[in-house]
């Protein structure tokens, strides 16, 4: 895509590509300076949970920039702050209302970490600091997550500064081909965790981190549901900390607040961000129990913190945001509109026949397109499919998401996610716009 504006441009960011100026937003709408529309199939990068433009968010926006923009919470709290971590404190599971704000993802998943870790150390386990991932999965950029991210493209140049965690496959029983059913091999990927425990010490591991409905680096993953509480089971047995990173399923982007909530999950910590800034503003929150914050704050505190943290003005937002999903139920919105988006996506299946799986919950959705739907077998890598299929949507106004993980076990993808306050309609005119550059 080339940029119309004549001016120099200094910035740059993952690629080399320049986009096309952005004017404004609404809904699930987009507008750029040259005049084009864009639907946002993706929700930005499924973040937009809420839409763009809510009045009612901008607007306690404004109301808090009035009063203050900041306050550094080492020396004052805020309103926002607090009303928004009780807000987030009622709707977690099994106990996890202490609330650790942040400023978008990464933070939040290294917040986990080092919680799970400084734990070990207050509880006196201290040889307990590994934390077993997923792979392939992805939690985050920053150095710190990145040791429990597994894809070989984002952590190549960075092996040497980094210690990476070990790791299972993804769950990715959809594409086995063995005598299996579902369930069985639902409780034999979750086993992989036993023995990889055992592989590496249970007296050496602290967590275990997975995100309940895979995103990035799964697009739209759901576990057969043996899975689920087999992975709690296992931890339990080795006292092993669960995290749930919900950066991208949660704030009811599958249709319940969690992703992991379709199970009745019951993780020890938590993460989330993406959906509760909705895009108004960069926040992200840490939820855990007291049980495993209060030795760390009766050690003398928690090693971690950010400027940022908390500021009175992303809480005002993040909170807003949660009100809106409450005020439009936009969780119900997701189910629904989550299954039109399916059941289109399944007559592209039917239309095509490289499309060999289709997948996901609520309003996170993925096509996988394969060279044989029979074997699962991949295109080519040079085929570059997602990568296409996501150009060829843009060209006519359609934002999908696509990532390409090397090293991984899975064929090609792209993610529809559009905003969850989608109408059927939209749903509609996102699938015949996808049809057709997939045509
Ligand atoms: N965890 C998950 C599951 C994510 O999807 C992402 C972002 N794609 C992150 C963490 C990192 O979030 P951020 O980009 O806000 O740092």
């Amino acid at each position: 895509m080339t940029a119309t504006d004549p001016r120099p441009s200094h910035l740059f960011y993952v690629t080399r590509l320049r986009r096309p100026l952005v004017d404004r937003a609404e809904g699930i709408y987009l507008w750029t300076q040259d005049g084009r529309r864009f639907i946002d199939g993706s929700s930005g990068p499924v973040a937009v949970n809420l839409g763009y433009s809510n009045r009612h968010v901008l607007d306690a926006m404004k109301a808090q920039m009035e009063k203050t923009t900041f306050a550094y919470r080492l020396h004052f709290e805020n309103d926002p702050a607090e009303d928004l971590a009780r807000d987030i404190a009622g709707r977690m599971p099994n106990g996890l209302d202490r609330i650790f704000f942040v400023s978008g993802g990464s933070e939040a998943v290294e917040s986990c970490v080092k919680l799970a870790r400084q734990w070990a150390v207050a509880t006196g386990q201290p040889g307990r600091w590994k934390v077993i991932g997923r792979m392939p999965s992805y939690h985050g950029g920053t150095l710190g997550a990145l040791t429990v991210t597994h894809d070989g493209q984002l952590t190549g140049p960075f092996e040497a500064q980094m210690k990476a965690m070990p790791s299972i496959p993804a769950p990715t029983a959809y594409r086995d081909r063995d005598n299996l059913t579902m369930e069985q091999r639902g409780l034999k990927y979750a086993d992989m965790l036993e023995e990889k425990i055992l592989a590496e010490g249970p007296e050496t591991v602290v967590a275990f981190i997975m995100e309940p409905i895979g995103g990035a680096a799964t697009n739209a993953l759901v576990a057969p549901d043996s899975y689920y509480p087999r992975i709690r089971e296992i931890c339990d047995r080795y006292g092993i900390l669960l995290i749930h990173d919900e950066v991208m399923s949660g704030v009811a982007r599958t249709g319940k607040f969690l992703g992991g909530d379709h199970w009745e999950g019951k993780p020890d910590i938590v993460s989330l961000s993406k959906g509760i800034g909705s895009g108004y503003m960069p926040l992200g929150a840490m939820c855990a129990p007291m049980r495993i914050v209060k030795p760390v704050l009766d050690m003398g505190g928690f090693a971690h913190g950010h400027t940022y943290a908390g500021n009175p003005l992303a809480c005002a937002a993040g909170l807003t945001v949660l009100q809106e999903v409450d005020r439009l139920k936009l969780a119900d919105n997701a189910a629904a509109r989550g299954a039109d988006l399916i059941a289109g996506l399944q007559s592209l299946a039917d239309r095509f026949p490289f499309i060999g799986d289709v997948r996901g919950k609520g309003l996170m959705t993925a096509i996988e397109f394969v060279a044989d739907k029979e074997t699962m077998r991949n295109l080519p890598l040079e085929v570059n499919i997602g990568q296409r299929v996501l150009d060829l949507a843009y060209e006519r106004g359609l934002i999908v998401y696509f990532r390409r993980v090397k090293g991984g076990v899975q064929g090609d993808c792209v993610m529809v996610a559009p905003p969850l306050i989608v109408t059927r309609e939209e749903i509609g005119e996102i699938v015949s716009i996808l049809g057709d550059a997939i045509a």
